[in-house]
């Protein structure tokens, strides 16, 4: 099948799908409470044909067209919302309510585009059942939920994902994201940022602020803890590799003159490349646990992983191959490396798990015109806005017709064509 009537079944199959999106956009549902989003998935999908499996890491839905010999080729769509309150002034805005894990009213938007991953995945399965006379192979369509969480494909793999399902042998997907609308990004090797967040907890003996000989001050054991933190980047980690390590929070104390109990810091830790990750992660617990046997404390500290998503490592083999299809298709002007991306994404479980490769891109979603004129001005972080903005806003065409025919051309890459 020619990589033009692809992407012509794509824009004839995204003109269908426009009104899908707009109501996936004004219904968005925060993590793991994706009920409606994964109903309105698995009715489509099954009435595609595909044998459906819903209910995998609690909203987790997976389609399987099993399509005669051949390699299985996994696509994978994200359904989460934010608890963000949508500001775009769209006429398809959100304004659904969510009560976020702290019990807290929030609004809730597709800050993040996840609606334009969903809506997609649902148009290419659709493509490529329209066209399973040119391939053949096993073709798996997953939609994970809570991505913002940090734990969605990791539950779905514990929840016997691989056992329910056939194992792929290839893992696609791709993020929407401030390029220009019509274009893809795809880069090889460690690509999005493995992000860690841990609660530390450190204890103290607590007192009158008159008598700091009967107490062990856990705001100082916290003060000497934050600056040696600092020392991880700078002096352990290779200047030709990068971390950061942030300490977001810090609570202590009630009173100026109470000596407390405890106090709490919550670190925030970036890193590409898992020797790194695993070093200051290591680094942060032996300070953390020597700053306390330094200042005498009671008890030992407490550090507890918050939030944990690997880095994303882009097979350079199949991202050679992928973006060589990508070039074919869309042209070498619509086809650009968005280099190193600093935000996280969980992907990364579902392949490797099954052992498989995984390739992930960056699908244009800004107003080319806007773009090309923030770019000119170096406005770029003012004007267009980007995921997780209450502003961001996709625009829906071309880029539905560009994220169908991408996850179809990648997919069709690796299923054997029928003889
Ligand atoms: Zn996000
Ligand atoms: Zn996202």
């Amino acid at each position: 099948m020619s990589s033009q009537s692809v992407s012509a079944s794509a824009s004839a199959i995204a003109s269908e799908v426009e009104d899908l999106y707009r109501d996936l956009h004004a219904n968005p549902e925060l993590s793991f409470e994706e009920h409606r989003t994964a109903g309105i998935v698995a009715d489509r999908i099954g009435a595609l044909g595909y044998r459906v499996t819903t209910g995998i890491g609690r909203t987790g839905v997976v389609g399987v067209l099993e399509n005669g010999d051949g390699p299985t080729v996994l696509l994978r769509a994200d359904m989460d919302g934010l608890p963000v309150t949508e500001e775009t002034g769209l006429d398809y805005a959100s304004t659904a309510r969510g009560i976020d894990p702290d019990g807290n009213d929030v609004g809730v938007m597709h800050a993040c585009g996840h609606d334009v991953h969903v809506t997609c995945l649902i148009g290419a399965a659709r493509l490529l059942v329209e066209t399973r006379d040119t391939w053949s192979g096993t073709l798996v369509v997953l939609f994970q939920p809570a991505e913002e969480h940090g734990g969605g494909a990791q539950e779905m793999v514990d929840d016997g994902l691989y056992g329910r399902i056939p194992t792929p042998d290839i893992v696609l997907g791709q993020h929407v994201g401030p390029l220009p609308a019509g274009v893809v990004g795809t880069h090889s090797g460690p690509s999005f940022a493995a992000a860690d967040a841990l609660e530390v907890t450190l204890y103290g003996q607590g007192g009158h602020g008159s008598r700091p000989q009967s107490t062990v001050d856990p705001i100082v054991m916290a003060a000497a803890t934050v600056m040696r933190l600092q020392t991880i980047v700078s002096r352990e980690v290779a200047g030709t590799d990068t971390a950061v390590v942030s300490v977001g929070t810090l609570h202590s104390g009630t009173k100026s003159n109470i000596i407390p109990d405890t106090a709490t810091l919550g670190l925030s830790i970036r890193s590409y490349e898992s020797h790194v990750r695993d070093r200051v992660i290591g680094s942060i617990e032996r300070i953390v646990r020597a700053e306390a046997l330094a200042s005498g404390a009671p008890k030992d500290p407490e550090i507890v992983s918050i939030e944990s998503y690997p880095v994303l490592v882009n097979d350079p083999e199949a991202t050679a191959t992928v973006t060589g299809a990508f070039v074919d298709a869309f042209g070498a002007q619509r086809v650009l490396d968005p280099g190193l991306v600093t935000g996280s994404e969980d992907v990364g479980n579902l392949s490797t798990a099954a052992g498989a490769p995984l390739v992930y891109w960056i699908l244009g979603g800004a107003d080319p015109v806007a773009f090309a004129e923030a770019f000119a001005s170096g406005r770029m972080e003012q004007d267009i806005p980007g995921n997780h903005s209450s502003k961001f806003a996709p625009l829906i065409r071309p880029t539905l017709d560009t994220g169908i025919a991408a996850l179809s051309i990648a997919a069709l890459e690796y299923l054997l064509p029928r003889p």
